[in-house]
């Protein structure tokens, strides 16, 4: 069963689509940049130290976009851009407070990912992990998890799935930012 919410709330261009109750799976679709970020920044607003998201998509699906926004709404001035040379880029909010960023798209092996420590991360600020899937036995099994897909040149869909209570509600906390209550 599909269930479409379009046209309400405070963002009518972005739709939400939510594949089945059952399953913690939340469905948005991005029409350019500008919503990626938006939603980006309402997680971010949310996130705490020991939250861990993981955004598994191709080169260009919106990722770092994503997290441009997560930046800002977590609290921080810092520029945002792929870390994909140097690994792990940390942003600071104003509180002096840390957000880790990781890329893992240059890492050879898996062996070289055990090297990051992201247990300290972790305990220090919120981690977001781009290419996740590259080091998934090392994550956490408590996260949220999504998976950006190219729909067109200006269209992005993010599926996103929530691993454990507290990543169903900080799920939950979005769609609400979003959408509004039931
Ligand atoms: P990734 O980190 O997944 O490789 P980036 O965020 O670096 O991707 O790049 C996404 C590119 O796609 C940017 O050039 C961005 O302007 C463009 N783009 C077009 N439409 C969207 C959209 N709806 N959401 C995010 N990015 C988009
Ligand atoms: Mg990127």
């Amino acid at each position: 069963m599909d269930i479409f919410w379009t046209g309400s709330g405070e963002s009518p261009d972005i739709i939400l689509k939510m594949q089945n109750p059952e399953v913690p799976t939340v469905e948005f679709l991005s029409r350019g940049p500008e919503q990626t970020r938006r939603l980006g920044q309402r997680l971010g607003a949310a996130l705490q130290p020991g939250d861990v998201i993981c955004l598994q998509g191709d080169l260009g699906a919106g990722k770092t976009t994503f997290v441009q926004g997560i930046a800002q709404g977590w609290g921080s001035r810092d520029p945002v851009s792929s870390p994909t040379f140097i690994i792990v880029n940390v942003y600071r909010n104003g509180d002096e407070k840390q957000l880790f960023h990781l890329d893992t798209y240059r890492l050879d092996s898996v062996w070289e990912a055990e090297e990051l420590d992201l247990q300290s991360m972790q305990a220090q600020g919120p981690l977001l992990i781009e290419w996740p899937e590259r080091m998934e036995r090392l994550i956490p099994r408590e996260r949220l998890w999504i998976k950006f897909e190219h729909v067109d040149q200006e269209e992005r869909q993010m599926e996103m799935t929530s691993h454990g209570k507290h990543y169903d509600d900080l799920l939950d906390i979005l769609r609400r930012a979003t959408y509004g209550g039931d």
